[in-house]
């Protein structure tokens, strides 16, 4: 009975001395002006943020969303759904238009010849594909790689602003005109006179810039999407 009793008090002391010290450091951080403390604490091991696991979930519980989906007739040829790849909590994001062959078969991205210029480009800005988050507002295919329809992009649309809604990047940055006019939802907007210039989707800075398919067909422009994605770091710098 002593022996508990004991154990009791030592547990009482125990406890008594932690809301001492949290009381003390409640009231530092009152006499430094901190009146609330962040509601994501990195967890002590890892380092990450209730936040991070968030994104990772939410992002997972999207692609369950979509399913094997059969909303659009682009279900009918495609070998695989591409959802995104990345960073759950990029700063950055990268809008392609639709996945191509190499897309189709790895389930993945920007993986074909245009996705390496991409590679390429992303680490140029001295990031690492795992750094930025990648996707495209369709998720299949298109036979022939020919222009997604309007139907098909509508069909779609939900599943990209979800992405962004759940990532929160800093700057997006769109390739192509595809992806431009799917996202501003202007069909009049042409690549040529808007790239370059930060443009807003949701709160959000837009970067149009070329698609690399073209700059691998026309690599003498280059150089302009090498100017666009500088002014983007230079945003991400700020
Ligand atoms: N072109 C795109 O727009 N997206 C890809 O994923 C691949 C090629």
């Amino acid at each position: 009975m002593g022996r508990a009793l004991d154990h009791s008090s030592q547990m009482m002391n125990v406890s008594h001395n932690i809301f001492k010290d949290l009381k003390t450091m409640l009231e530092y951080y009152q006499t430094a002006g901190i009146n609330s403390l962040p509601s994501v604490l990195p967890d002590i091991e890892t380092g990450e943020t209730g936040q991070q696991h968030d994104n990772d979930r939410l992002l997972k519980n999207l692609r369950d969303e979509i399913g094997d989906c059969k909303r659009c007739k682009l279900s009918k040829q495609r070998k695989n759904i591409v959802f995104g790849q990345g960073n759950p909590n990029a700063r950055l994001m990268f809008i392609g238009e639709a996945p191509g062959k190499e897309e189709d078969i790895q389930s993945l991205p920007f993986v074909g010849e245009a996705g390496m210029l991409l590679t390429r480009l992303i680490e140029k800005m001295g990031l690492k594909r795992s750094d930025v988050y990648i996707a495209n507002i369709i998720k299949c295919r298109p036979p022939m790689n020919r222009d997604p329809d309007a139907d098909e992009i509508d069909a779609c649309r939900a599943f990209i602003d979800k992405q962004i809604g759940i990532i929160r990047p800093e700057i997006i940055i769109t390739l192509g005109r595809i992806a431009l006019q799917s996202l501003t939802g202007n069909p009049d907007i042409r690549i040529t006179a808007a790239r370059g210039k930060f443009l807003e989707y949701k709160g959000i800075p837009v970067m149009p810039t070329f698609h690399p398919a073209y700059l691998l067909r026309n690599p003498g422009d280059k150089w302009k999407t090498w100017a666009d994605a500088q002014k983007v770091m230079e945003r991400l710098k700020q």
